[in-house]
């Protein structure tokens, strides 16, 4: 007669480790891809980073950049410096600062940042392999790292509705519970924003009740 012994149970990781080694994976996977495309584009993977967010956002200044991207100021001006000399991005005076200066890629720059912006399209195409489900359930726990990451200081915090002043959450019974008061629009759980533009950091103490709002309907 065959003894089953609970091997897994004593030799299982818990799950949150499990996950995290997972994420590890893809993350190197993600680094190693950035870094071959960007290289055969004659770029760094930061140079890439840059022009596929001033293609997406439009022209920001450097610390902008630095506070969008999560690199030091110091780092994001050597690769604005290289970009500029091979004219893949102009500097113009920002009216917002008088001492600071915008950045917008030339029309060559554009679109190499169209072209990084679809670096990471093999990651989508190995997310849809998930169902619909899973897909929404992924994208909810996704979200709900990053803001985690946010407010440890991890990352730098931008672009989530979860995080912004603009975002109404649990405004209403349905499919779109949710709220962006800039648009005046209401906004589905797979449709909150991770990295939108629009992004206005909402400060400490209603960041903290917009989460509590999002997790705690009613
Ligand atoms: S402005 Fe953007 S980030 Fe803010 S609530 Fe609206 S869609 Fe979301």
């Amino acid at each position: 007669m065959s003894r089953h012994l609970p091997y897994f149970e004593e030799h299982t990781e818990a799950i949150p480790t499990r996950i995290a080694a997972g994420l590890h994976k893809i993350g190197l996977a993600m680094k190693q891809q950035v870094w071959q495309q960007a290289n055969g584009e004659g770029l760094s993977a930061t140079q890439g980073q840059i022009l596929a967010v001033l293609v997406g956002q439009g022209p920001l200044t450097g610390k902008e950049l630095s506070e969008r991207l999560g690199v030091t100021l110091p780092t994001i001006s050597d690769s604005v410096r290289v970009l500029v000399e091979k004219q893949l991005v102009t500097r113009s005076p920002d009216p917002r600062h008088p001492r600071a200066s915008l950045l917008t890629p030339t029309d060559k720059g554009a679109s190499l940042g169209a072209r990084a912006r679809s670096w990471p399209e093999f990651m989508a195409d190995a997310v849809g392999d998930l169902s619909a489900d899973e897909q929404r359930a992924f994208f909810a726990g996704v979200m709900k790292m990053i803001r985690s990451l946010q407010e440890q200081g991890l990352v730098p915090l931008s672009g989530m509705c979860v995080t912004c002043t603009h975002f109404r959450p649990n405004v209403r019974q349905g499919a779109t519970p949710h709220h962006c008061a800039l648009v005046d629009a209401p906004l589905a759980a797979e449709q909150l924003r991770l990295d939108c533009p629009e992004h206005a950091r909402a400060p400490d103490e209603v960041r903290q009740q917009l989460w509590q709002k999002f997790l705690k309907p009613g």
